[in-house]
Formats: structure tokens, sequence, C-alpha cells
């Protein structure tokens, strides 16, 4: 039976690109760069909750690195530093190997040395607590959102809670289309260079993790504003690709959950750099509605023109 130590020595402890002091001593040394202020967030994952048990190890690992980087992202600053506290049932050499492969996969892709954490026994959760830079003052928050400004989502929201919906057999998905929506599920991809992109463009801005619809309440609240989504705009033409009920996929998309796209408000004289920096990044935003001065408020306008404000739990009835 490997020792904890020894887990952490063969696992966790890899050559760092800026770090002072990393994995081994009581705590580590981290460097900002000069004038740079820290963005600092925490997240958990817990089996049964976030994932099921019997998630592929390696995916696992790059998900529960990616969804911090995401909100490094969020915040238009540069992920640089990961701390990962694991709780595991037992030390199952081969699951933490892969693991660790698929967390270090993300780490390399992102720029992030992982500098430490923690490694106890108990029921498998796993949590990481990711510092980011950006010069002082250059963050962009949930709280600058204006009446008039546009409202915008990165790629495909939706993908992934269809993904959910085929693991639990809640959905039939035609073979090209399931292999899509888990992969969304299972290896997000956290829009950095969007994020960086949007610094001094977008006025607020947010990742969505539990649903568009509820994340947008973020930055409504923040901002006081309301907003009115045009359910036209809305992309959906991919997810009812993919073979699933049109119900389910408006659902998935206003309400689903595990996107990790960007949603963003921008003044309307913003639109053509939006578009022009999309375009470059090749990644598709879409302008889905406008913010409002009627605050905490959201309303739909279907495509026949009716308009219909949502309910505070509104989203949750798309089921
Ligand atoms: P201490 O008891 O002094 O807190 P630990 O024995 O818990 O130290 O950890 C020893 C070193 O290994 C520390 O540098 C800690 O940050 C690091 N560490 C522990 N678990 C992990 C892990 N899962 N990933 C990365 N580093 C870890
Ligand atoms: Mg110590």
């Amino acid at each position: 039976m490997p020792s904890e130590f020894d887990l952490i020595q063969r696992h966790f402890t890899r050559a760092t690109r800026h770090t002072a002091l990393a994995v081994g001593d009581d705590a580590a040394l981290l460097q900002p760069r000069t004038g740079m202020q820290l963005a600092v967030s925490t997240d958990m994952l817990v089996s049964g909750t976030h994932f099921f048990a019997d998630t592929d190890p390696e995916d696992l690992g790059w998900k529960t690195l990616a969804v911090n980087v995401s909100d490094i992202a969020a915040m238009g600053a540069e992920p640089r530093w990961a701390f990962l506290a694991l709780s595991l049932p037992a030390a199952d050499e081969a699951w933490i190997e892969a693991f660790a492969r698929g967390f270090f996969a993300c780490a390399d892709a992102h720029g992030v040395d992982l500098a430490g954490g923690d490694t106890t026994r108990g029921p498998l959760t796993l949590s990481v607590t990711i510092i980011g830079e950006t010069a002082a003052g250059e963050a962009v928050t949930r709280d600058g959102g204006r009446p008039g400004d546009d409202l915008w989502v990165s790629g495909q929201p939706g993908l992934a809670a269809l993904g959910l919906a085929a693991l639990q057999g809640r959905t039939r998905l035609d073979a090209d289309g399931r292999r899509a929506c888990i992969a969304a599920l299972q290896r997000p991809q956290p829009r950095l260079a969007l994020g960086r992109a949007l610094r001094g463009v977008a006025s607020a801005m947010l990742d969505v993790s539990d649903g568009l619809l509820g994340d947008l309440r973020h930055i409504l609240e923040r901002s006081h504003t309301g907003a009115l989504i045009e359910t036209a705009a809305l992309p959906l033409t991919r997810l009812l690709a993919t073979g699933a009920d049109p119900v389910l996929c408006r659902h998935c998309l206003l309400a689903g959950g595990d996107d990790y796209e960007l949603l963003f408000c921008a003044a309307t004289a913003q639109r053509d750099t939006v578009r022009a920096l999309a375009t470059k990044l090749e990644l598709p935003v879409h302008r889905i509605g406008s913010l409002t001065a009627d605050s905490g408020s959201i309303h739909m306008r279907e495509a026949d023109g009716t308009l219909a404000p949502l309910a505070p739990s509104g989203y949750d009835h798309f089921a």
C-alpha cells in the first residue's frame, strides 16, 4: 500500500513553469508579477452529486481543473497556479494515475502549475483552488452591465446537459450527436482566449455552470438590470440536430448547466469588435438579447412577437 507521501511524489509532483516553490514544503511560494492582481476561486466536485462514481478518471482529472480554469477565464484573467485537495476512498493507483494524466493535460493546455494540495482518505471528493493573474483593475466582473447592452453567449450551451440526459437514458441521440454531447460534458473547454479578448470590451461576464438563465440572474442582480431574451436568437440548431426532442433541447440550452461557456454583456457599439474577435478565435458567439432597466426581470420574446416574463424559477418549467 503506497503511503500518502508516495502518492503525492509519484503522481502530483511535476516540474513547474512559474512557481518559486511548489509541492513538497509546508506552503508553496508564489511570486505574482509586478502590478498584477490575483484572481482566486475554488470549486469542489463531489462523487454522486457532480459526477458519476464510475466516470473515466482521466476525464474527471481534466474536468476538475477545467471548471476552475473557466472561472479564471470568466474574469478575463490568466490562470497560473492550482491547489488540489483530494479525498479518496482507496489508494487505487491506476485510478490516481489516470486522474493525474487528465489533470495535467488540462494544466499543460492552459499554463497552470500544480503548486500544492492535500490528500486524505474519505468519500471521493475533488477540490481545486485556482489562482490567476490580471492587471490591477482590468478583471471583468458581473456588475458592469448597463440597460441597452447586448447579451452574448459563446459556443454551444446545452450540449453538456444533453450529454448527461443521454447517459441517464432520458433521451436518445444519434451517434455523432451523442459523441459531441458527452465530450462537452466530460471534457469542457474553458474559454480562456475569449475571456482574455473580452477585457475592455465586455461590461460584465460570467461562466455558465448552473444553467444559462440561472446564471444570467447573477449578472442581473449584480448589475441591477433586467434582460430580454430573443428566443429566435438562441443557438438551438445544433442541439436539434442531435435528434433530441425540441422541448428537451430548449430546456438544456436555457437551464442545463455544466456548459462552461461565457455569458457576457457589451455595449451595442462593441458588436463588430465582438464578432471580429469571435471570428479570429474560431469560436461562435450568439447575441441572444439585451439588458433592460427593469431590474431583476427576465422577459422572453418568442419568434411570433409575444413577450412573456419569466417567473423567478421559470426556467425549471421547461423540463
Ligand atoms: P502538511 O502536512 O505539511 O500540510 P502534506 O503532507 O499534506 O503537508 O503535503 C505535503 C506536500 O504535498 C505539500 O506541499 C502539499 O501542498 C503537497 N500535496 C499534498 N497533496 C497534494 C495533491 N493532491 N496535489 C498536489 N500537491 C499535494
Ligand atoms: Mg507541514
